[in-house]
């Protein structure tokens, strides 16, 4: 008898749809090495030697478990509970680190030696750099030339680590270009390992993030049971970039219908200021990076340019799991602006002396947004730290005082 045993929305069908949205569309160049990836993975995964491997790195490497922190301050203010999952404290300074030690893991399973990335803010760069290092392979990080002058910490970061960062020149020269010419140069080079940095791209890309993302939620199922006697909050609030530290954070929650997920964009100057990133309400479907998904475009199918004073929510499309969780009301999307996040992001530093990345703080910033009970458990993922942000957040500072 067959099993009425429902699917979970984490799992795409055979061809990498989540429902409406992903797939792989991809050149026909690239169809040989994608294949290889979807059946190394497949076999990863359930290879009981690797994820030990996984798991140690991340126990003795990255710093996990991180902590699940429960704010005295946020909590008083709001009147329910409020948890910080604190990625901010991995090794590297976000939760970018437990994809690409799970895909270095992977690359050198396979038997690549050359490591490709694309990167934004230079964070995934920066992760990429640090587990090739660990590994021995050799690194190329492909980075928008403007994202170059506006990161350059990060840069050096790359550099020291021993990665070669390549300046993409095409177009608005930002991480939609990097991801350009990264594809170009996998199609060029087809023995080298492209390690993708959210949960975007050709299928079975958006699924493998997620699941070495998987983690997070994991971790506050255990924490949670651990602190309150019950593994469910009522709401988990994450931002979204691509989508891999919501992916992580939501991972284990989809099935439970009771919790409410809240996915954060970025609305910059405002959602219909011409100046924003809010994908889920200004997109419309259609293909990017290799996957059907939702994106910021003109009526001529062009993308648009997106807006976010963080670059790694400075993105025009989102994951197709969240494309589709979002279009069939699983999960909620809010956005915040530029300013909101700013002014979450200067209040957690005072009320609990924690700098958040200002990613984060849109997830933050979402607080003031969503209707709160008194018996709400609310656990916001803090996906990063904001050191690299000092300088934006010391700015606007200075421009809030004159
Ligand atoms: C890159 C980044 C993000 C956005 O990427 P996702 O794939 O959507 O998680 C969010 N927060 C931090 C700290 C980042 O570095």
């Amino acid at each position: 008898m067959e099993t009425t045993e429902k699917k979970s929305i984490t799992q795409p069908d055979e061809n990498g749809f989540y429902g409406e949205f992903g797939g792989a569309f991809i050149p026909e160049l690239l169809a040989l090495q994608v294949e290889e990836l979807r059946i190394n993975f497949e076999k990863c995964k359930n290879d009981v030697s690797f994820l030990e491997n996984y798991h140690s790195l991340l126990k003795d490497y990255v710093g996990r478990p991180t902590p699940l922190y429960l704010s005295q301050n946020l909590s008083a203010k709001y009147g329910c509970k409020i948890f910080l999952k604190r990625e901010d404290l991995c090794h590297t300074g976000a939760h970018k680190i437990n994809n690409t030690i799970g895909q270095i893991l992977l690359a050198k399973k396979m038997g690549k030696t050359k490591i490709i990335a694309e990167t934004g803010a230079g964070q995934h760069g920066v992760a990429t750099a640090t587990v090739c290092a660990l590994m021995n392979l050799e690194c190329t990080v492909f980075m928008g030339e403007k994202d170059i002058e506006r990161q350059a910490p990060n840069v050096g970061r790359m550099k020291m680590l021993g990665a070669k960062v390549i300046p993409a020149t095409s177009g608005s020269k930002t991480l939609k270009d990097a991801t350009n010419e990264a594809i170009r140069f996998w199609i060029n080079n087809p023995d080298s390992y492209y390690l993708i940095g959210s949960a975007v791209g050709p299928h079975p890309y958006p699924q493998m993030v997620a699941e070495f993302q998987a983690i997070i939620s994991a971790e506050i199922k255990n924490q949670l049971f651990e602190q309150t006697g019950n593994s469910l909050p009522t709401k988990v609030i994450a931002c979204v970039g691509g989508g891999s530290n919501a992916a992580g954070a939501f991972y284990h929650f989809y099935d439970e219908a009771k919790v409410e997920l809240i996915a954060v964009e970025a609305a910059g100057e405002g959602v219909y200021s011409g100046k924003s990133a809010a994908t889920s309400i200004l997109g419309s479907p259609g293909v990017l990076h290799g996957s059907l998904t939702l994106l910021m475009q003109d009526k001529f199918g062009q993308v648009t340019e997106p807006h976010s004073i963080s670059a790694g929510l400075d993105y025009p499309g989102i994951g197709p799991l969240h494309a589709e969780t979002i279009s069939t009301g699983r999960v909620k999307s809010i956005p915040i602006t530029d300013n909101e996040a700013l002014n979450s992001a200067f209040e957690l530093c005072k009320s609990d002396g924690i700098i958040p990345a200002l990613e984060s703080a849109h997830a933050l910033a979402a607080l003031d947004k969503i209707a709160i009970q008194l018996d709400d458990v609310i656990v916001v993922n803090l996906s990063g730290r904001g050191d690299k942000d000092i300088e934006t957040y010391l700015n606007e500072e200075l421009k809030m005082k004159n």
